[in-house]
């Protein structure tokens, strides 16, 4: 047996099931875009941890300043002893991520607690109930997250459920734009949210609605601009907060802060975690000063929200993205993988579709060209191929036909050029 053998063994004997394997990859030590599995094979990275490590695996600023904070303390709980680097983080999210005229942010540790904490908050603030969210959508594994969430894989029997969440189908213009052309479809679209006042909910009742600008396990399927916009209207006419998750799509991931500021839309409240924190567990809630302060007191928080080993990985991971412009760096990425992936699409019939922004692309697979007929069976061989092959990828989702690309931003020319190679290889091994 491999040594990556022996530990999957191990793994399989005491680690609950219900712990997905994504994939098989073990590793004992990564940089950059690398990683070097148990055994010694380097592999490539091209899913980043689901999407954690935009910056690379340990940037040496990072690894240094966490470094620092463990030599000085761990651990007082922010409710009870205040620390610099907690306050230092929030101004610095407030600076990158305006909310309207003055912003404010709290820190936890999770993608999935800073929805949480986003609804209680929307609650709080508007005293109402409901929430709409959307298909395809994906918000995390605790009890309102997991509602929110649509795929019904990730919950099987584990209802009931939070109440007053209501469902919209997400504007998904690939799948289900029919023979119609882009603005039709959001006329379309935004008729169905108008309707939703009538037939879904009492709207007076709605605190929030939430959306994921450009939806991560959904299968990377971005809002069309003009439905964000009349979103947008739709909430101001009635009194509802926009929450915008960014959890994966958030730091530089689209080369943006955020995805909404490519499209120019703002939120009131946004939540943000992963690769905010190059891996350690950080993540924030971020909105209108004016709502956020709306919670009551003590309503929001909990022992280890921010911590400050975690707050000086997340104040060093912007600074050093700042220091090498990994914005940038996303769009010049994303411009090489696309360039090849529609390539790549022309001659492969399989390949219904190639979309993204920034560098957050996925390529979707369907049979006889059809988006309503998807096709996981490839997509899992070509997962299976790159990982054999030295490449780690990952499929997304609700039908598990679309491979999505969260390469570290970091990754040199060499790197992307090998993983590329290796990833269209497979495509065409699985296809044949
Ligand atoms: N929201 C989105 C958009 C996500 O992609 C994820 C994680 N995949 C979450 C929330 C949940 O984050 P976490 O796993 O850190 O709880």
């Amino acid at each position: 047996l491999t040594k990556s053998q022996e530990l999957l063994n191990r793994r399989k004997e005491v680690v609950a099931n219900g712990v997905g394997v994504f994939n098989t990859t073990t590793v004992q030590d990564a940089k950059g875009a690398i990683i070097i599995d148990a055994d010694g094979r380097e592999l490539i990275d091209f899913a980043g941890g689901i999407g954690v490590v935009n910056a690379g695996h340990c940037p040496e600023p990072v690894v240094a300043a966490i470094r620092e904070q463990a030599g000085k303390y761990l651990h007082t709980s922010f409710n009870v002893v205040t620390y610099e680097p907690y306050i230092e983080l929030c101004e610095e999210l407030i600076k990158i991520l305006p909310h309207g005229e003055k912003t404010k942010a709290m820190l936890v540790s999770t993608g999935a607690e800073a929805v949480e904490n986003a609804i209680k908050i929307a609650r709080q603030a508007t005293k109402r109930p409901a929430v709409i969210c959307y298909t395809g959508a994906y918000h995390g594994r605790t009890m309102m997250a997991m509602t929110l969430t649509s795929k019904v894989s990730y919950k099987y029997d584990c209802g009931p459920f939070a109440p007053e969440v209501y469902r919209l189908p997400f504007p998904n213009f690939y799948r289900y734009g029919g023979t119609r052309d882009e603005a039709t479809f959001v006329k379309d679209e935004l008729k169905r949210l108008h309707e939703s006042a009538l037939n879904l909910v009492d709207i007076k009742n709605v605190a929030a609605i939430i959306l994921e600008p450009i939806q991560g396990e959904g299968g990377f399927n971005p809002v069309p601009q003009k439905y964000l916009e009349g979103l947008r209207a739709f909430c101001d006419e009635h009194g509802i907060l926009l929450i915008m998750d960014e959890v994966q799509s958030g730091f530089c991931r689209t080369g943006h802060w955020a995805s909404w500021q490519h499209y120019g839309v703002e939120p009131d409240i946004s939540t943000y975690a992963k690769s905010m924190g190059s891996g350690l567990p950080i993540a924030a809630v971020v909105g209108r000063a004016g709502i956020m302060d709306m919670a009551a007191s003590g309503s929001i928080g909990g022992t280890y929200i921010g911590s400050p080993v975690c707050c000086a990985s997340a104040l060093a991971t912007i600074q050093y993205m700042k220091d090498i412009d990994l914005n940038e760096q996303a769009k010049i990425i994303g411009h090489t993988i696309m360039t090849r992936l529609n390539n790549l699409m022309k001659n492969t019939p399989q390949i219904g579709d190639v979309r993204g922004i920034g560098a957050m692309i996925a390529i979707e697979f369907v049979k006889n060209s059809d988006p309503g007929q998807p096709d996981a069976e490839i997509c899992s061989k070509i997962v299976k191929g790159c990982s054999e092959n030295g490449l780690i990828m990952l499929s997304a989702g609700t039908h598990k036909n679309i491979i999505r690309i969260l390469s570290p931003l970091v990754i040199t020319p060499q790197q992307l050029d090998k993983g590329m190679s290796i990833l269209e290889k497979e495509i065409k091994n699985a296809i044949n």
